[in-house]
């Protein structure tokens, strides 16, 4: 079978939620090196610690950007970013696991902004095309259901029937939001939908100013907070430019649809560590083993195939990702040298 090939049609802009986000930041990146006009929805344009660095890759790059305020919160406030796109890449939605209110911090912005996205998709006639970030965390809610899919092995048929507001609700958020828009886009035939489902994302920010989960997990390891032990459990893991890479095929391969779970490795968090230690030497208080667990360490397995049949995706080393971004953290300061 011959690699699927994208077709990067430079006449319509296209448009990014959540731009100034780290996933974002590296798929504006590769827009611009195509030479896309990128509407860059956020939320404070204003805010030059955020845009700044976007606006730097635009003044260097073949592409051009523009910015505009929308939240997801505010009904049709992404409807006047996204008049003339004919490709809308939606990524905003908050990844973060320590909320104070699941319904109003994860799930309210996750599936009312999905929809207000969506719905505003219907009105705007250029759109042709919608790529959702979604995530494995809309395939499985907790390590246990690994075990449960056909085969032990994750793939794009699983959705996570685990998490609720109280279990993993981060989960819970991304999987009513992806339900939602496969649901809004198969109430109308305009637009096609394609959905991205990374597992965690690791590898450095366009920005040194980053807000992800990613990088609380990374300055965990540089810290010290994880020196009695690694989280004893195992989760898959892609380089950040790779999953940029996986929306550009999601937005220009014409036959790519569905869903694509996009991960390279999956190892135990003890392995960042390892890689950590390897590169960057003994004085660092990364943990030489995985914290002390009662529970039977369960293998997490998922499937990549379509991603690399259907997108023509190559993964990258995660070892890569790993020093990149750990790297990046020191240098900006975020994680302070022994
Ligand atoms: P991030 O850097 O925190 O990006 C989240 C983006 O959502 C930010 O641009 C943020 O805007 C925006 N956002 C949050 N609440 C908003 C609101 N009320 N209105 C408008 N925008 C809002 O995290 P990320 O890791 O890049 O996540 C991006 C996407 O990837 C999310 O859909 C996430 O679920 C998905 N994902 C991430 C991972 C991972 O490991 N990082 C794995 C799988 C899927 P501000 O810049 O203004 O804060």
């Amino acid at each position: 079978m011959t690699a699927p090939v994208p077709t990067y049609d430079t006449s319509a802009p296209v448009l990014v939620t959540g731009a100034t986000g780290y996933v974002a930041g590296w798929l504006v990146s590769r827009l611009l090196d195509e030479g896309f006009t990128v509407h860059a929805a956020v939320r404070d344009p204003s805010n030059a610690n955020k845009t700044g660095p976007l606006q730097a890759l635009a003044d260097a790059k073949p592409g051009t950007i523009k910015f505009f305020t929308a939240d997801l919160l505010d009904p049709g406030s992404y409807k006047e970013a996204m008049q003339g796109c004919a490709v809308v890449f939606h990524t905003a939605s908050p990844f973060t696991v320590t909320v104070a209110d699941p319904q109003r911090d994860l799930v309210d912005p996750a599936l009312n902004g999905t929809r207000n996205v969506l719905e505003s998709a219907n009105e705007v006639e250029s759109v042709r095309r919608v790529v959702v970030t979604s995530s494995c965390a809309a395939i499985y809610g907790v390590i246990e259901d690994v075990a449960k899919a056909p085969g032990g092995v994750l793939t794009e048929n699983d959705w996570n029937t685990s998490s609720s507001l109280t279990v993993t609700p981060y989960n819970y958020s991304k999987t009513l939001a992806e339900k939602a828009a496969w649901e809004m886009a198969g109430a109308q035939d305009r637009w096609k939908l394609v959905v991205i489902n990374p597992a965690l994302v690791l590898g450095p920010g366009i920005s040194p100013d980053q807000t992800s989960e990613s990088f609380s997990y990374m300055k965990a390891f540089g810290s010290g907070a994880l020196k009695d032990g690694a989280p004893p459990r195992e989760i898959g893991m892609v380089d950040v430019r790779d999953v940029a890479e996986a929306h550009m095929r999601a937005g220009f391969v014409p036959e790519a649809e569905g869903r694509h779970i996009t991960f390279a490795e999956a190892h135990g968090f003890i392995y960042i560590a390892d890689v950590l230690r390897e590169k960057f030497g003994t004085a660092w208080p990364f943990p030489t083993a995985e914290a002390p667990s009662s529970e039977p360490k369960l293998a997490w397995r998922a499937d990549n195939s379509r991603s690399q049949r259907e997108l023509g995706l190559v993964y990258h080393p995660i070892s890569t990702a790993i020093t990149d971004m750990f790297a990046q953290l020191v240098e900006v300061g975020a994680i302070l040298r022994p």
